[in-house]
């Protein structure tokens, strides 16, 4: 075989899942059809459960570097730090457990050096997929002539127009654009009318960013947004003529919402985008695939280690199903309220009442962030168990203080033991490190960072043989 596992796709979510398997022991080979990494600046930041995932593996500080900025051109553009549900710019941060901002060019570039040591195919795009009971083959145009690249798995992180989908039968049910959104970094001559919801739609306009949002039609271009056509979108919702000399870093984007009906079939699995699309709002499609891949990797590098059975597998969509199904219902609703019209203004507006009231606030901000849900796990347990965990400090046994993060980066399970639970360090496997605390209970962590036990010995074993065998 040519690897253990071929990655269709070099963005944010084939490059972390790269990175996560080689952390796994595995050898994966990611084949790129750009020959350059894209430069386009589509998402401006990642959510918390993303944040925290890339800082179990040490990207904290690049991530606290390149959020300087990104907040300062969020508020550029928005006129706002807040984050906000449908533009309703209300919601406060979470001190404790904060998202990034970071733009996608400079993320692909972090999680490119991150993911050094795999080796990357550019300029070959997958065409066609062979699988059986023993592997897969991909079929790969290069510019050298057509190519067959075998591994045991493969996994599609091509994107939500990727091929690997398709090829492979999965069914991808969902919704079609309801509304549709042209935008970026705008250069006007002359007057501009002002933000706002207008009639017909909604006119954007901050810091050098433009857009205009307006009902999806059929029959649209797909290709860089021109400024005639900026301009055109702009007097049908604003009424007003305007002229636009310069479209730079243009988005074309609509809302449909569309999930794969499984995430695996057989030896080929889909991760990212390719297994669920949806509207930007909110800003959650990173945070979504990049906790795919760091629920995927360290599952996948098990089986093909051969250490666990490869039912394993079936837990991936069984988790990440249900996050991918709630982000799709939260987007739909934003885009309800985003759409034009009498109605929704007055819905707007109590909706942005209700986001006054502090509990409804971390509502929303936990709606977004996926802070709040909880894999269903085949034993019986209660929270903590199934949630992700925050980082936090430990303080050992001398009393010296470490993060959790600290101790993650390896990829294993980490086991956190209280002083009266140290004989259960005997359990451990050589894939988790054991780490004594006296400032918490006992806990295991999974290597995605979820909890997957805190109680007592027997429970322990149940969780232990679940997930490290
Ligand atoms: C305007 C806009 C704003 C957004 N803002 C945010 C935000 O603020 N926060 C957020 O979290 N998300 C945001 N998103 C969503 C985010 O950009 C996507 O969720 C993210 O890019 C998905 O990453 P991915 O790796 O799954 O797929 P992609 O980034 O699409 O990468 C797929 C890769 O696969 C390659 N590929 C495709 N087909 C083949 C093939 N046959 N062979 C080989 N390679 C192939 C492609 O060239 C590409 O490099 C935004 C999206 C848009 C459009």
């Amino acid at each position: 075989m040519d690897a253990d596992v071929v990655i269709v796709g070099a963005g944010p979510v084939g490059l972390f899942l790269a990175a996560e398997l080689l952390l796994g022991g595995l050898q994966p080979l990611v084949v790129e059809q750009l020959a350059q990494p894209a430069t386009e600046r589509k998402a401006r930041g990642i959510g918390v459960l993303a944040t925290e995932a890339l800082t179990r593996r040490g990207l904290g500080p690049q991530l606290a570097a390149a959020h300087e900025e990104g907040i300062r051109d969020f508020a550029r553009d928005h006129g706002s730090t807040l984050g906000h549900f449908a533009n309703i710019h209300k919601l406060l941060p979470d001190e404790d457990r904060p998202r990034t901002h970071i733009w996608q060019p400079e993320l692909e570039r972090l999680l490119a050096g991150h993911a050094v040591g795999v080796p990357m195919r550019r300029a070959h795009r997958v065409t066609a997929i062979e699988s059986d009971v023993d592997g897969v083959t991909a079929i790969v145009e290069t510019p050298q002539g057509e190519r067959r690249i075998t591994a045991a798995y493969l996994v599609g992180c091509d994107g939500g127009r990727g091929k690997v989908r398709s090829l492979a039968g999965f069914g991808f049910p969902g919704t079609p654009p309801l509304l549709r959104t042209l935008a970026g970094q705008v250069r006007f001559e002359g007057a501009v009318p002002p933000a706002g919801r207008y009639a017909a739609g909604s006119f954007m306009h901050g810091g050098s960013m433009a857009g205009v949002t307006e009902f999806a039609r059929d029959g649209e271009s797909d290709g860089p947004v021109t400024p005639a056509e900026l301009a055109a979108a702009i007097r049908r919702v604003t009424g007003e003529d305007v002229t636009v000399t310069e479209v730079r870093d243009s988005r074309r984007f609509a809302d449909q919402a569309r999930q794969a009906d499984d995430y695996r079939r057989g030896r080929i699995l889909l991760a990212g985008d390719a297994a669920h699309v949806h509207s930007p709002s909110g800003g959650q499609g990173l945070n979504l695939g990049l906790l795919d891949a760091a629920n995927l990797g360290w599952k996948l590098a098990a089986v093909v280690r051969g250490e666990m059975p490869e039912t394993l597998l079936d837990s991936y969509f069984r988790e990440r199903g249900p996050a991918g199904a709630a982000v799709l219902r939260n987007t739909r609703a934003q885009s309800a309220l985003l759409a034009p019209g009498p109605h929704v203004d007055a819905l707007r507006e109590i909706v942005a009442e209700l986001m006054d009231l502090p509990e409804a606030n971390r509502y929303f901000s936990d709606l977004l962030s996926g802070v709040k849900e909880r894999y269903e796990f085949p034993y019986p347990a209660e929270e903590p168990v199934g949630l992700h965990s925050p980082d936090r400090s430990l303080v050992d046994d001398e009393g010296r203080v470490t993060l959790l993060s600290d101790h993650t980066r390896t990829g294993r399970g980490v086991l956190v033991l209280d002083p009266e639970s140290r004989d259960l360090a005997a359990l451990a496997t050589k894939r988790i490190e054991v780490v004594p605390a006296t400032n918490t209970e006992s806990f295991l962590l999974r290597p995605d960072g979820v909890i997957a036990w805190a109680g007592g010995e027997a429970e322990l074993k149940v969780a232990l043989d679940t997930w490290f065998a």
